[in-house]
C-alpha cells in the first residue's frame, strides 16, 4: 500500500524528526542550499528533485548495487504505460517524435499548450490522469495536431500500410473526445467497472466473467490464497483467457532487461538472504509463478539487516478497478539508519498500542506481528511511483504473508523533504483561522504529518484481525476495500498521535503536535484536499474518499457539542477545532466501528459510511476552495526527477565508481528514458 501525500499543511521545518538530539545523518536529508528542489511547473502539476546524500558514503559495492537495480527499475517503465492504457505507448512515440522534430514555431500559444500536454502525458504514464483517472483533453485545438504531425521530421507509429492522413483521423477522437475510453478506472457500482475503464488490464470482458473466471479458482479453504490474477491481463478470445506478463508472454521484452539487471544485482548483493532473494525475483519474472512471488516476499520481507533495499514488482492493485491487477513499479531505498533508530521505538511498543486501541477485544491481535519500520533515502523511483511518488509504502499487500511473516514500512525521508520544502507556506497563512493554529502548524506540522504517518503505516496497517469465517476485506467490502482500509489506519494514528503515551516515550514533547495534525487533518479532509478535483468531479480516489468520511463523519457526530466549527469571516470559509479532546474521542468511535466493519465484513456499512460522507463534493465550498488556492498557485500535484547514475570504467571495462548527478530539465530526462528504456513492441504495427 502507498501513502500519498495528504498536502495538509507542510512546512518549512525540515527536522525528520525534532524531538531529541538531530543528529548528522537528519541534516544530511535536508537538500544542501543551494540545491533546487523545484524545477517545472504546469497544469495542475510541478516537477520537484530530490536528492541522495547517502550515495556518496556508499562503498563501491554497494553503489553498483544501487546502480544495478536503478536500471533494472527504469526498464519496466514501458509496462506500466501499456497497463494504463492500450495506447499509452502509441501515443507517447507520437508526442516524442514531435517535441524533438517539429520545424514549426515554437514560440506559439499553442505550442506550449502542446508542449504542456506531452509532460502531463510523461507525467501521468499514459493520457489519464494520474489521480482522477479522467482522459487528459489538450488544450490546443484539433486541428494544430495535423499542423504538428505534418511538419515533423521524424517516425510516426503507423500500422502496415496506413498513411498519415488516416493515422490523424484516427488520433484526432483517441485524444480529443472525453467519450472514448474517458477514465482509466471506474469505481461508479451503477456501472459495469470493467468494461467502462479504461485501463488495459482487460481485454473484451464483462465483470460478470472476470468475478466468474476468478471465483472459480479460489480454494475457500486455502490458508494461504495465492492472488491469482496478479500478473495477467484477462483477455477474451474464444474463451476467457489470461497473458501472463512473464519472459516469453506479454511484457517479455521488458521483463527479460528488468531480469539481466537483477542478475548483475544478484552479483553485489549485500548479503546471502538478498542474494537468494533476488534469484527467486528473478525465477518469478522468467517463469510467472503466483506461488514463487509469494516465495519471493516471505524471503523479501524478512531480510531486513541491509542497508540497500528495493522493491520491483507488480506491485499496487490502484489501477484496477476490481483490485486484482498490479501495477509496475519499483523503488530503490538506502537506509537512514538514525531517523530509522527513532521510530523503532514506535515498533517496540506495538502490542501496547494494540492492547489499547479502542477496539472491540476480539479484533484485537493477540500477537502484533513484526512491524518495522524504517526511514530511506530514495534513489530511484521506477513504474508507478514515478515521476508522481508516494511518502510511504507498506509491503507486502498480501494478507496472509503479512501476517504470518511482517511487513516492512519505509517512509520515504527525502522524498518527504523535498515535499516539504516546495509546499511551505501559503496555504496556512490561507485557511488557518487563529494565529495561534497557524503558529503551532509552523512549528509542528510537518514533524506532525510524519509522525501520524508513522503511525499509520507501522500501527494502524499492522493492528486487527479479521473475525474467524470471514473472508479477505477485498472479497467482502469490495471496491471499498481500499479506502476502509487506509481510513483505519488513518485513525489508528489519529487517535494515539494525541495520546500521552507518546510524551512518555520521548517521541514528542507535548499534545501541540497532536493539536497541530487534527487542525491539519480536519482542514483538509472538509475542504483544502477538494482543490484537487475538477468543477463537478465526485471524489474517487481512495486516500482522499478516507480523509473525507473521517472529516465529515466527525464533524457531523461532534456537531451538537460544537467540536469542530465552521466559521466565516469576509467571506471566506474556516473550520476550526474547538475541542481536541472530543475530537479524539470521536476518531476512537470511528475507528472502532471501521475496525467491526473490515473484521465483519459488513459491505453495507462500508458503502454507508463511504457514499454519505466520503464522495460527495459541497459544490459552493469547492469553488471557494479552487479560487483561494489558485492565488497560492501551489500545483495540486508534484512528481520527482530522477538522478543520473553513470559508471566510470576502466580499460578492462570494470566499473571503478559510479558518479551521480542531477538534471534540472525534465523534459530531457523524458525523451532520454523514453530512447533508452523502450523495449516493448507497439501493438499496433
Ligand atoms: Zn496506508
Amino acid at each position: 500500500m502507498k501513502r500519498p501525500p495528504a498536502f495538509g499543511l507542510m512546512f518549512l521545518v525540515l527536522f525528520l524528526f525534532t524531538c531529541g538530539k538531530q543528529s548528522e545523518k537528519v541534516e544530511a536529508n535536508k537538500p544542501t542550499e543551494d540545491f533546487k528542489v523545484r524545477v517545472d511547473r504546469f497544469a495542475d502539476l510541478e516537477i520537484l528533485r530530490y536528492q541522495v546524500p547517502q550515495f556518496e558514503d556508499l562503498s563501491l559495492r554497494q553503489k553498483k548495487l544501487v546502480y544495478f537495480l536503478s536500471q533494472a527499475a527504469l526498464s519496466g517503465r514501458d509496462i506500466l504505460y501499456d497497463q494504463n492504457y492500450k495506447y499509452n505507448l502509441i501515443i507517447r512515440q507520437t508526442t516524442h517524435t514531435i517535441v524533438e522534430g517539429y520545424k514549426g514555431d515554437r514560440s506559439t500559444e499553442l505550442w506550449k499548450q502542446f508542449m504542456t500536454y506531452a509532460k502531463r502525458v510523461w507525467f501521468s504514464n499514459g493520457i489519464h490522469h494520474h489521480y482522477s483517472t479522467l482522459k487528459i483533453i489538450p488544450e490546443f485545438k484539433k486541428s494544430y495536431l495535423s499542423e504538428l504531425i505534418n511538419n515533423t521530421d521524424g517516425k510516426f507509429p503507423l500500422k502496415n500500410g496506413e498513411k498519415t492522413g488516416e493515422f490523424i483521423e484516427w488520433l484526432t477522437p483517441t485524444l480529443f473526445d472525453p467519450d472514448i475510453d474517458g477514465k482509466r478506472v471506474n469505481l461508479d457500482p451503477r456501472d459495469d467497472i470493467i468494461s467502462t475503464s479504461a485501463n488495459n488490464y482487460y481485454n473484451g470482458v464483462t465483470q460478470d466473467e472476470v468475478d466468474m473466471f476468478y471465483s472459480n479458482m479460489k480454494d475457500p479453504d486455502d490458508t494461504t490464497p495465492i492472488w491469482y490474477g496478479l500478473n495477467s491481463r484477462l483477455v477474451k478470445e474464444q474463451e476467457v483467457v489470461e497473458k501472463v506478463w512473464k519472459s516469453g508472454g506479454l511484457y517479455g521484452e521488458a521483463i527479460d532487461q528488468i531480469v539481466m539487471w537483477l542478475g548483475k544485482a544478484k552479483e553485489v548483493a549485500e548479503n546471502d538472504a538478498q542474494r537468494k532473494e533476488l534469484e527467486i525475483l528473478i525465477d518469478y519474472y522468467q517463469t510467472g509463478d503466483l506461488r514463487t512471488w509469494d516465495k519471493y516476499n516471505m524471503a523479501w520481507v524478512k531480510n531486513t539487516e541491509i542497508d540497500i533495499d528495493y522493491i520491483n514488482g507488480f506491485i499496487e492493485v490502484y489501477g484496477d478497478p476490481k483490485g486484482i491487477k498490479a501495477s509496475y513499479e519499483s523503488v530503490v531505498e538506502i537506509n537512514d539508519f538514525e531517523a530509522t533508530a527513532r521510530m523503532k521505538a514506535l515498533s517496540d511498543n506495538g502490542q501496547w498500542f494494540e492492547d489499547n486501541a479502542p477496539i472491540m477485544d476480539i479484533h484485537k491481535r493477540e500477537k502484533v506481528q513484526g512491524i518495522t519500520y524504517n526511514v530511506v533515502s530514495v534513489a530511484m523511483l521506477g513504474g508507478d511511483v514515478s515521476p508522481y511518488s508516494p511518502i510511504g509504502i507498506n509491503l507486502p499487500n498480501s494478507n496472509w504473508i503479512r501476517s504470518n511473516y511482517g511487513s516492512k514500512s519505509v517512509s520515504l525521508g527525502n522524498i518527504t523533504t523535498a515535499y516539504d520544502e516546495a509546499r511551505s507556506g501559503g496555504f496556512v497563512e490561507e485557511f488557518g483561522y487563529t494565529d495561534q493554529e497557524k503558529a503551532r502548524s509552523e512549528k509542528y506540522g510537518s514533524f506532525a504529518g510524519k509522525i501520524h504517518t508513522a503511525m499509520h503505516e507501522v500501527l494502524g496497517h499492522a493492528s486487527g484481525k479479521l473475525e474467524v469465517g470471514v473472508e479477505t476485506p477485498k472479497e467482502t467490502l469490495k471496491s471499498y476495500a481500499s479506502t476502509i482500509e487506509e481510513g483505519r489506519a488513518d485513525l489508528f494514528g489519529l487517535y494515539y498521535i494525541m495520546d500521552p503515551k507518546l510524551v512518555e516515550m520521548g517521541l514528542v514533547e507535548s499534545d501541540e503536535i497532536g493539536k497541530a495534525e487534527y487542525d491539519g487533518y480536519i482542514k483538509n479532509g472538509l475542504m483544502l484536499q477538494l482543490r484537487r478535483l475538477q468543477p463537478g468531479e465526485e471524489i474517487e480516489e481512495s486516500h482522499m474518499r478516507n480523509r473525507a468520511y473521517i472529516s465529515h463523519w466527525t464533524y457531523e457526530k461532534g456537531r451538537k457539542d460544537n467540536v469542530i466549527e465552521k466559521k466565516v469571516r469576509d467571506n471566506k470559509t474556516y473550520f476550526v477545532v474547538n475541542d481536541y479532546e472530543a475530537l479524539r474521542r470521536l476518531f476512537g468511535e470511528l475507528l472502532q466501528e471501521i475496525q467491526r466493519i473490515k473484521s465483519q465484513g459488513d459491505y453495507e456499512a462500508a458503502k454507508e459510511l463511504v457514499e454519505n460522507y466520503g464522495v460527495q463534493v459541497d459544490k459552493k465550498l469547492h469553488k471557494e476552495v479552487l479560487e483561494r488556492s489558485k492565488v497560492l498557485d501551489i500545483a495540486p500535484y508534484a512528481g520527482f526527477m530522477n538522478p543520473h547514475y553513470k559508471p566510470v570504467t576502466d580499460e578492462n571495462d570494470e566499473i571503478t565508481d559510479i558518479v551521480i548527478t542531477y538534471s534540472d530539465d525534465f523534459v530531457e530526462q523524458m525523451l532520454y528514458y523514453d530512447k533508452y528504456y523502450s523495449f516493448l513492441p507497439l501493438e499496433n504495427n
